[in-house]
């Protein structure tokens, strides 16, 4: 049971902030971090900000959300999110999910069983808002209220009546960015009904009907994208200067020297990286890329707007944003005639472009789409990867499983199979595989830096993942042994950074986190040298 019961009338009318979180009814954490006191401070805002932004559920905010001046602007964005409500449940304006949040609407027996698979309610102490049927029992009653027929006349007299006011709405988009949609709660429900689609068919009102976006999916990173190549601002000209270094950086690192295949056309495979990767963990596309050359692949990356940077955030908010972004990264793959597009360690990116947007490519853009982990896999057990799991005798590794890449698309052995065959020491985190835990970044929070968002998803909603890490590698948690959180995904890696720098875990506990190609090169015998650098980054 909930500690405290917020109430739907609390929900949208009462004034100030909703739910006060100080941390003190978190579940603990492991040693060497067992006192409250020995986790980072949550954050709390200014009141220059609390002024300013919409902030009135838990006091948590990274999105910059102006409060409306006047009752006017509230009511018309009140108009609006009702109108965009309708709309999610048309076939011709919702060609996503309009049946599955139907049935999602229709059917749930509020057996509570999602409401234990959920890190961010359970890891809380079991805040009620932070229940994965809350935000879907407020959509499910606005539903009712005004979509069925009938609706406001049922909602009155059955007694599940719902106001709408601005209050409420502001704390629904809130609302919508505290859960990291990793769809543990779908998976577990005995009835498909489907809380974290809730979440983003939220979010998706909000951008869509209301304009209101948030700053990092958003313009910073869909419009970012679309206007100079990449999410992370870099364009095609520094891409490729970018390239030019990192291929002299192979050089010292290993003694080979070679060109990256750059836009050869015709080439069997189109590597996409998360572009993030060039930029911030520049030795995972340049494993890939001696993986690639030492297995005589016939490859290539792509300079193409769009073709160097796999990301694809309207996966997380905003169906127009994501087709958009989809359609670029196939039109790159067609002009050079490529065989196939293989993505790189990125977990959206492979939901988004693999399984998502089977719905927007037909014809000629429905070019076959791989993942790297199965094309990892044949390089290795065929032999054309050469690899000595001794060499990474003095790590103890664990692996942790991308949401997107695992729960969502059932890809679970290939990655293991992998790293099975570079490391001898390797131990699963409990629970693991599909039933995994997110990594706390999950759904844009990895790159949801402004105001005091941060202390949510390192306090919370990374918590669980920390839980994990401390408690698989508890008997070795001392600095003397090295330890590695294997995380082959870019948001993972980040939020997973963050997470382990706000609680000084590379100092203390001597765990570092990287990607999967990492570990296979520094255990390929064609490599001199170790690959693997064991420092902080
Ligand atoms: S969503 Fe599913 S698991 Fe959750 S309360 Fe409803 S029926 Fe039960
Ligand atoms: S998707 Fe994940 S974070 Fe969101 S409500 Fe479900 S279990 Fe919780």
């Amino acid at each position: 049971m909930s500690k405290k019961k917020v109430s739907l009338k609390d929900f949208s009318h009462k004034p100030g902030r909703l739910v006060d979180i100080d941390g003190s009814g978190f579940l603990p954490l492991p040693p060497p971090y067992d006192k409250l006191d020995l986790e980072p401070k949550i954050k709390e805002l200014s009141e220059e900000a609390q002024k300013k932004y919409e902030c009135d559920l838990d006091g948590f905010t990274g999105y910059k959300l102006p409060r409306p001046e006047t009752e006017e602007e509230k009511r018309k964005l009140i108009e609006k999110f009702l109108k965009g409500l309708k709309k999610l449940f048309d076939s011709e304006n919702n060609w996503t999910f309009q049946q599955i949040l139907f049935l999602t609407m229709e059917f749930c027996a509020k057996c509570q069983t999602c409401s234990a698979a959920c890190p961010i309610y359970n890891e809380s102490g079991k805040e009620d808002i932070y229940r994965p049927t809350f935000r879907s029992d407020i959509l499910r009653r606005l539903y009712k209220k005004y979509v069925k027929t009938g609706g406001k006349f049922f909602a009155k007299v059955s007694g599940n009546d719902i106001d709408v006011t601005w209050t409420m709405l502001a704390r629904l988009m809130e609302l919508s960015y505290r859960c990291t949609i990793c769809r543990r709660c779908a998976q577990t429900c005995p009835i498909g009904v489907d809380n974290a689609l809730v979440t983003r068919e939220i979010r998706k009102i909000f951008s869509q009907e209301l304009g209101i976006t948030v700053a990092p999916l958003h313009e910073k990173g869909s419009v970012q994208q679309l206007r100079v190549g990449s999410s992370t601002g870099m364009s095609a000209e520094p891409f490729l200067d970018n390239i030019e270094f990192l291929e002299e950086e192979v050089e010292e690192r290993t003694g080979m020297k070679f060109k990256w295949p750059m836009d050869v056309a015709g080439a069997d495979i189109l590597l996409m990286h998360n572009a993030g990767e060039f930029l911030a963990w520049p030795e995972n596309p340049e494993a890939f890329a001696i993986i690639m050359e030492v297995a005589g692949l016939s490859w290539t990356l792509s300079s193409e707007a769009l073709g160097y940077d796999s990301v694809n955030y309207g996966v997380w908010y905003d169906d127009v944003q994501f087709a958009k972004v989809a359609l670029k990264h196939a039109q790159a793959a067609k002009k050079l005639g490529v065989k196939k597009i293989v993505l790189g360690e990125c977990g959206h990116a492979h939901k988004a472009l693999t399984v998502i947007a089977d719905r927007v490519l037909v014809g000629d853009l429905n070019i076959p789409r791989e993942s790297s982990m199965t094309l990892l896999r044949e390089l290795i057990q065929s032999g054309r990867i050469k690899v000595d799991p001794s060499r990474n005798d003095d790590i103890m590794t664990t692996m942790h499983d991308p949401c997107n890449l695992v729960r969502l698309m059932g890809v679970v052995k290939p990655q293991r199979d992998v790293l099975k065959a570079v490391c001898n020491n390797f131990r699963e985190m409990a629970p693991y595989g599909v039933e995994n835990y997110c990594c706390g970044g999950g759904s844009g929070f990895a790159i949801t830096q402004d105001l005091n968002f941060p202390s949510f998803r390192e306090n919370l909603s990374g918590r669980a993942k920390m839980r994990q890490i401390l408690d698989v590698f508890q008997d070795v948690i001392g600095p003397e042994q090295k330890k590695y959180v294997c995380a082959p995904c870019s948001n993972c890696k980040g939020a997973i950074r963050d997470m382990f720098a706000s609680y000084d875990v590379f100092d203390k506990c001597n765990i570092l986190y990287g990607g999967l190609v990492e570990l296979v090169v520094n255990a390929m015998v064609d490599i001199d040298k170790p690959f693997l650098e064991w420092e902080w980054h």
